[in-house]
C-alpha cells in the first residue's frame, strides 16, 4: 500500500474514533507540515508496520546525536562508530516493536493490550521530557489508539507523537518563574517579620527613651519650682535690699531658671503628644485677647532688643474655638521665634483676621529677620531641628517648639504654615476654627 493510500486510509480510520480524535487528526495534519508530529502503526502484535512524519530526533536511542550542517533544521544523524554515519530513517522503525521504539511504552504493556482489546479507547503518555546530547529540553505527547481496518476491526495501534515543546518549554519557565516568585515571597515574608522585629525593638527603645525624657523632665522641673519662688521672693526684696550687682545676678539666675523650666516642660510635651496623651479643652475664646496676652508676655523679649512690634485685628471677629492655654503656647512660640531670629532694631507684625479657608480665623506674625534657606524649610517642624541661620545668630532654642506647636494645631482642627526668605525675614501663619457660640464674658 502507498503512502497516500495509506494515509487515507489512516484518516478514515481517525474520523472513525471520535471528535478527540479527529481534533488530533485534524492537528497531526497540520503539525505533520511543521514536522512537528509522527506516527507509527502497529499491527496486533505492536510490530510496526507503517511510520509517517518525521521522527523525533528525541527518540533516536542509540549512537551520538549530530547536527545537521545547514544549521537550523531539525535533521540529525546517527553516528555509529567512527566512520559510518546514517540518517535516521524511519523505516528502520518497520517490523520492530512498538514498547522497544518508544521506552515510555515500557511498564504500559497491559494498557497497550486493552487498547487493542477496544476496552481502553485510548493511552495518553504527556509532557514526556527527552534532553538530546545536544542540550537543550524537548517535550513530547503521545496518543496511542486503536487502529481499525476497513471492516472496522481493531488491527493494531496508531501511536502518535507530537513535539510540544515549546509548550513545554513554556510550561518548564512558568513552573521556574512561579518557584522564583515563591523564593521571592519567602524571602519577603522573611524580610517581614525581621522588619518586624526591628521595628518592635525601635519601639521599645522608642518607649525607653520617652520615658527617659519624661523622668528627667519631671525631675528638672521639681526643685526648679522652689528655686523660682525664692528667686522672687529675694528678687522682691521681700527679705532684704539688693544692691544693683546682686539684682543683675539674680535676673541672670532667673532668667536662666525660665530656660530650663521652659524646656523642660517643652520635652513632657514632646513625649506627651508622641504619646497622645494631649487633651484639649475646647471652648469659644475671644482670640485678639489671646494675642494680646501673648504680646504682653513677650513684650520685655523684643523691648530688650529694640524691635519695633505691630499688632492689627480685623474688627467684629467672631471667637475661636480653642484650648487658651494651648493657643497661648502656640502664638507665644511664633512670637518668641520671631523675636529671637530677628536682630535687634527689626520689625514684627502680628495680625488676626477672617482666614481664607471658611470657618477659621488666622493669626499671623512677620518678622524681618534672618529667614530660613530653602533647604532647611522642609525640616522647621521636625523634632530638635534648627536652621543654619538659627544657629548663626546664636539665639537659643531646642528646636522643639515648632515641633509642638503643628500637632497642637492641627489637633485643634487648624493648619499651620509660613513663607521665608533667608535674609528678608519670615511669616508663620496658624489657623483656628470660628466657634458656633460666643466666647464667655471673662470681665464680668
Ligand atoms: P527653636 O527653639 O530652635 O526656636 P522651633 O521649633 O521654635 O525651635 O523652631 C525650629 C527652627 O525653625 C528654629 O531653630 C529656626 O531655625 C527656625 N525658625 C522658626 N521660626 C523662625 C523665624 N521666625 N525666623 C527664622 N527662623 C525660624
Amino acid at each position: 500500500m502507498d503512502s497516500s493510500r495509506r494515509m487515507k486510509r489512516m484518516g478514515t480510520s481517525v474520523r472513525r474514533m471520535g471528535t478527540s480524535v479527529r481534533q488530533m487528526s485534524t492537528c497531526g495534519q497540520l503539525v505533520l507540515q511543521d514536522r512537528r508530529i509522527a506516527y507509527a502503526i502497529t499491527d496486533r502484535y505492536l510490530k510496526v508496520v507503517e511510520v509517517g512524519g518525521a521522527v523525533p530526533e528525541v527518540l533516536i536511542r542509540e549512537g551520538v546525536v549530530d547536527e545537521a550542517d545547514d544549521g537550523r533544521t531539525p535533521v540529525r544523524y546517527i553516528r555509529e562508530g567512527d566512520d559510518h554515519i546514517r540518517r535516521d530513517d524511519p523505516r528502520t522503525w518497520l517490523g520492530r516493536s512498538l514498547p522497544e521504539l518508544v521506552p515510555d511504552l515500557v511498564g504500559s504493556e497491559d494498557a497497550l493490550a486493552d487498547v487493542l482489546a477496544g476496552k481502553l479507547p485510548r493511552l495518553e503518555l504527556c509532557w514526556a521530557s527527552r534532553e538530546p546530547d545536544a542540550g537543550g529540553a524537548t517535550y513530547l505527547t503521545m496518543v496511542d489508539l486503536p487502529y481499525r481496518d476497513q471492516q472496522g476491526r481493531i488491527a493494531g495501534i496508531i501511536h502518535i507523537v507530537q513535539d510540544v515543546t515549546d509548550a513545554g518549554l513554556m510550561v518548564r519557565q512558568l513552573v521556574q518563574n512561579r518557584n522564583e516568585l515563591r523564593l521571592l515571597r519567602d524571602r519577603l515574608a522573611e524580610q517581614n517579620l525581621e522588619l518586624a522585629v526591628a521595628n518592635a525593638e525601635l519601639r521599645r527603645l522608642d518607649e525607653i527613651k520617652s520615658t527617659f525624657i519624661s523622668v528627667a523632665a519631671h525631675e528638672l522641673r521639681t526643685p526648679l519650682a522652689p528655686l523660682r519662688g525664692y528667686l522672687e521672693v529675694l528678687l522682691d526684696e521681700e527679705i532684704g535690699h539688693l544692691n544693683d550687682e546682686q539684682r543683675e545676678y539674680l535676673a541672670v539666675v532667673e532668667e536662666s531658671a525660665r530656660r530650663l523650666m521652659a524646656l523642660a516642660s517643652n520635652l513632657l510635651d514632646v513625649t506627651r503628644i508622641e504619646a497622645g496623651r494631649v487633651e484639649l479643652v475646647l471652648r469659644p475664646a475671644d482670640l485678639e485677647a489671646l494675642v494680646g496676652t501673648a504680646v504682653a508676655e513677650y513684650g520685655p523679649q523684643w523691648e530688650a532688643r529694640s524691635q519695633h512690634l505691630t499688632l492689627c485685628a480685623a474688627p467684629d471677629l467672631p471667637p475661636a474655638l480653642c484650648d487658651e492655654m494651648r493657643a497661648l503656647q502656640i502664638i507665644g512660640n511664633l512670637l518668641s521665634n520671631a523675636s529671637k531670629y530677628t536682630p535687634e532694631g527689626g520689625a514684627i507684625r502680628v495680625s488676626l483676621a477672617l482666614a481664607q479657608e471658611e470657618g477659621f480665623l488666622q493669626v499671623s506674625v512677620s518678622d524681618s529677620g534672618v529667614g530660613i534657606p530653602p533647604e532647611d524649610q522642609p525640616n522647621v517642624f521636625t523634632r530638635f531641628f534648627r536652621a543654619r541661620t538659627a544657629i548663626l545668630t546664636r539665639a537659643d532654642g531646642a528646636g522643639l517648639g515648632l515641633c509642638i506647636a503643628r500637632p497642637l494645631v492641627e489637633q485643634h482642627g487648624g493648619r499651620i504654615w509660613f513663607e521665608s526668605e533667608p535674609g528678608q525675614g519670615s511669616t508663620f501663619h496658624v489657623t483656628f476654627p470660628i466657634a458656633d457660640r460666643p466666647a464667655p464674658d471673662l470681665s464680668a
